[in-house]
């Protein structure tokens, strides 16, 4: 049966480049980068070297990237380190609704221990709006964290616009940038971006290692304490074969940036008309234009997500519904929520994305199964109206 992996926004496959770049560091090239001798130097190289092909990815120093365990920890990294440094100043942060849980997560921790925090709302296709960030500022805000794209719905923010308006009021800007990093060209000094995150694995890198960009001058506090590592904001003893990966992807990200976008936008659309023109009842979730390359969102009414997956399962396709981090439990996904989405329609969406092995074919043959999963299932739903419902095909 043919297997077809349409769920990249969750992770990707290392690439096999970066693969051969990782293997010598698990082999031969073992040494610990804080010896002196020969076989640590190597290492410690190919880790500067790593640093190098991240920072020029976001036109970053090399000196401003600090390796983190992954994304998530970076995230948590960003807005405890940031807090914490600069808790004489002010207690209060600003995120949005639809933050990956690595940083609502980390919000509500600071929350429990006295911060305030704003959760910005976003529009119906969700859509951070600048006006609403400039009244959220108080005398004691120190950090704006705001996503470059969502991991669920795709859509792209104005980060621009919200990073200088942040400036403006005197606070730092983050932005979890998983995502986007590897599907958008980003240039942090042209952006005015202070800090951001990205991870190894949903750029085609090994999973473990990710790595927050902090503008020289930034003041921050360390998550973790022990040795000397990342100039000593990040104890413990480097994942070199991860690290000597990401600095692959990355470099393979930039090297690769116009053709993947193009190969992923020509997919995203051929999926999107297939979906549309082929099945009644369904919605596209997210922004139209302003939406990663590979990201397709859809709500498929009198229908469960879950069930969805697990037919598209028996047929050999990867997908998820919402998010990765809530399949698996009932309550709908936050970002669905935050658009506006009814409960029910939250719970029949399903999350396709692209990534850059999938070919036309791959979506001929999910675009070959997939009405006739709906048809089923909507036929054997108690949710559909009485009298069943038309199916353009
Ligand atoms: C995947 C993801 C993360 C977490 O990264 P990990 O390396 O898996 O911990 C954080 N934010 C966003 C937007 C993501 O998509």
């Amino acid at each position: 049966m043919r297997r077809v992996y349409l769920d990249h926004a969750a992770t990707t496959a290392v690439h096999p480049e970066v693969l051969q770049t990782m293997l010598p560091y698990l082999q031969d090239q073992f040494g610990n980068p804080s010896s002196i001798y020969s076989w640590g130097r190597e290492a410690k190289a190919a880790i500067e070297n790593a640093r190098a092909q991240v920072a020029v990815l976001i036109n970053a120093d090399p000196s401003e990237i600090i390796f983190t365990g992954s994304g998530t920890e970076a995230d948590n990294f960003a807005l405890s380190g940031v807090t914490d440094a600069l808790d004489q100043r002010g207690a209060h942060i600003i995120t949005s609704k639809i933050e990956h849980h690595a940083i609502l997560h980390t919000a509500e921790a600071l929350e429990r221990k006295g911060y305030k925090v704003t959760y910005l709302p976003v529009n119906t296709e969700g859509l951070v709006n600048p006006e609403t960030l400039k009244e959220a500022f108080t005398e004691g805000t120190v950090l704006v964290s705001i996503m470059f794209a969502n991991n669920e719905i795709g859509t792209i923010e104005p980060i621009a616009e919200l990073a200088q308006i942040t400036k403006e009021h005197g606070a730092l800007f983050h932005t979890d940038a998983v995502q986007a990093v590897g599907n958008l060209p980003i240039d942090v000094k042209q952006l005015d971006i202070d800090l951001l995150s990205l991870s190894g694995h949903k750029i085609y890198g090994p999973k473990g290692v990710g790595a927050l960009y902090v503008r020289r001058g930034t003041r921050i506090k360390p998550l973790l304490h022990g040795g000397a590592q990342e100039r000593k904001l990040r104890a413990g003893t480097e994942n070199v074969p991860g690290i000597v990966g990401l600095g692959k992807a990355a470099e393979l990200a930039r090297l690769e940036l116009a053709e993947r976008q193009t190969h992923l936008t020509e997919l995203r659309e051929y999926l999107i008309d297939g979906v549309l023109s082929s099945i009644d009842h369904v919605r596209l979730n997210g922004h139209r234009s302003l939406r990663l390359p590979g990201n397709t969102n859809f709500s498929f009414e009198y229908i469960e997500g879950e069930s969805l997956l697990l037919s598209l399962d028996l047929a050999g396709i990867a997908a998820s519904s919402g998010s990765a981090c809530t399949s698996g439990s009932l309550e709908p996904s936050h970002v669905l929520m935050a658009i506006g989405l009814p409960h029910e329609v939250a719970h029949g969406s399903l999350r396709l994305t692209i990534g850059r092995e999938n070919t036309k074919e791959d979506i001929d043959y999910l675009l070959s199964v997939l009405p006739n999963i709906v048809k089923r299932l909507r036929s054997m739903s108690p949710l559909a109206p009485k009298g069943g419902l038309s199916h353009v095909q």
